[in-house]
């Protein structure tokens, strides 16, 4: 069979390795770093190793399919727990259970969504005529990449409370974006494929474990003919009239029959100065994860969405005591110290969860990714590459290429698959590893 050389360890790069790699390609991977999982993974904390903590919280909705695809491959779907509640808390503590009833979809939400007590009733009436409506406009309307998501909900009269406190809540997490900044579509492709299209595709999966832990070696074992080569960062590709001859990592050569880059867009440049793509479009935009340990319990939900402050989401990592903060499109924070990021958050919790105010705060931990995904602006779309390139045995794959998804890890290990499908019909045996989209 061919050889493949991937470069880069993310859940891109991971899953095209594990799609050649069950189908008998014989695959090196590099990465850069000495654990994989890319943005996707966990560590220890800085100064205490006994402290594992993912790199920020990652969670999926069961309409990820081919990230739960792409778990299966490496047996640990099973660590990802579904949740079939969604719980929104004002601050003072009111809380809401967004879940699923007896009907069918698109109206299994029915009797929860009048039931939340955070909207009125003109906020649910604008709000479910503008969910039939993207029923009826999505597939038809064809400027949706030319218009942000906020331009949508006013044009469909949204109140400013239904904006703020239910389709920010659910798409600046989702899409990593402000509603000013985002394109409608990717508002519509969370809406229509997670809340819409089926009654269970909304129940959000959390890893049971550490990121780290769904890469690990066990799951490779499956999948014996996929080499890692982890601290070797590939400085430059060779490339040669057309084709790709070889690759420098750690001041060696290494060659292959094809070759697939899973590399951030801003490292592309670097790697491969011969692509040649036109990346001004690409802007990042951050996520901030805070982490707090405190002595004793907070809460029993498990999570939570935390409406009208800063702190955007709870995730309740061990017992109540150890929770996780996180803030999407965090611009806010960038700029700001740690320790007044660390008493914001503390300040905010308090008006959700009263036992803070008790509590002692033994540590806290904060992570600022100022380069957590692209900002999925109006027009982006036409600049995303697919994953054929130039050369006729280099293929690209990323969260940020054209996967058809949000910079996601669904969208990530899309495009993982469909470089590995592009490798395999570049071979004149084409395969299929990339699954359709649940409507
Ligand atoms: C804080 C945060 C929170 C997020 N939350 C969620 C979430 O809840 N749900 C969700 O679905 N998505 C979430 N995402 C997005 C998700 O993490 C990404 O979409 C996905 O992990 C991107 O995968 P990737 O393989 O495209 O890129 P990356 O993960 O960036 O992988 C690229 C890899 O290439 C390696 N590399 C770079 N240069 C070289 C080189 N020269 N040689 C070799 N290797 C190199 C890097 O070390 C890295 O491992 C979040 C992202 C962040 C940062």
């Amino acid at each position: 069979m061919p050889s493949v050389i991937v470069i880069g360890g993310g859940l891109a790069g991971l899953a095209s390795a594990a799609a050649l790699g069950q189908s008998g390609f014989q695959v090196d991977l590099f990465e850069a770093r000495a654990f994989l999982g890319g943005r996707a993974t966990s560590y220890p904390v800085p100064g205490d190793s006994s402290e594992v903590i993912d790199n920020c919280q990652h969670v999926l909705l069961r309409c990820c399919v081919n990230l739960m695809d792409f778990y299966s491959r490496l047996g640990v779907a099973d660590r990802i727990q579904f949740h079939k509640q969604f719980y929104f808390i004002e601050p003072g503590g009111r809380t809401s259970v967004l879940q699923a009833g007896g009907l069918p979809a698109p109206l299994h939400f029915t009797g929860s969504f009048w039931d939340l007590k955070f909207l009125g009733p003109s906020d649910k009436i604008g709000i479910a005529r503008a969910l039939w409506a993207i029923r009826g406009e999505h597939g038809k309307r064809q400027d949706l990449d030319r218009i942000t998501m906020l331009d949508w909900l006013r044009e469909k009269h949204q109140t400013e409370r239904a904006i703020r406190r239910f389709w920010n809540q659910v798409l600046v997490s989702a899409v990593n974006e402000d509603l000013g900044r985002m394109a409608a579509s990717h508002g519509f492709q969370v809406f229509w494929l997670g809340f819409l299209a089926r009654a269970d595709a909304y129940e959000m999966g959390i890893p049971a474990v550490p990121l780290g832990d769904l890469y690990g070696p066990d799951g490779w074992k499956r999948i014996p003919n996929v080499r890692f080569h982890a601290r070797a960062t590939v400085e430059h590709v060779i490339a040669d009239q057309g084709t790709i001859r070889g690759v420098m990592a750690a001041g060696e050569r290494h060659s292959a029959d094809y070759y697939v880059s899973a590399l951030p867009f801003e490292r592309l440049p670097a790697v491969i100065p011969e692509l040649d793509l036109d990346l001004a479009g690409f802007e990042h935009s951050p996520i901030t994860g805070i982490h707090l340990w405190f002595d004793r319990s907070i809460t029993e939900l498990p999570h939570a969405t935390l409406l009208d402050r800063t702190m955007q989401w709870m995730f309740n990592k061990a017992g109540g005591r150890y929770l996780q903060l996180v803030v999407s499109a965090s611009r806010s924070l960038v700029e700001m110290p740690r320790a007044e990021v660390i008493a914001l958050a503390v300040r905010e919790l308090a008006e959700f969860f009263p036992r803070v105010k008790e509590a002692k705060l033994e540590k806290a931990h904060v992570v600022k990714e100022i380069r957590a995904t692209f900002s999925a602006r109006p027009g982006l779309e036409q600049a995303r590459p697919p994953s054929a390139t130039k050369f006729d045995n280099l293929f690209l794959a990323g969260d940020w290429t054209r996967s058809g998804w949000p910079p996601i890890m669904e969208g990530a290990v899309r495009s993982g698959y469909l470089a590995a499908e592009a490798v395999t019909r570049a071979t004149g045996r084409e395969q299929k590893f990339l699954l359709p989209d649940i409507a």
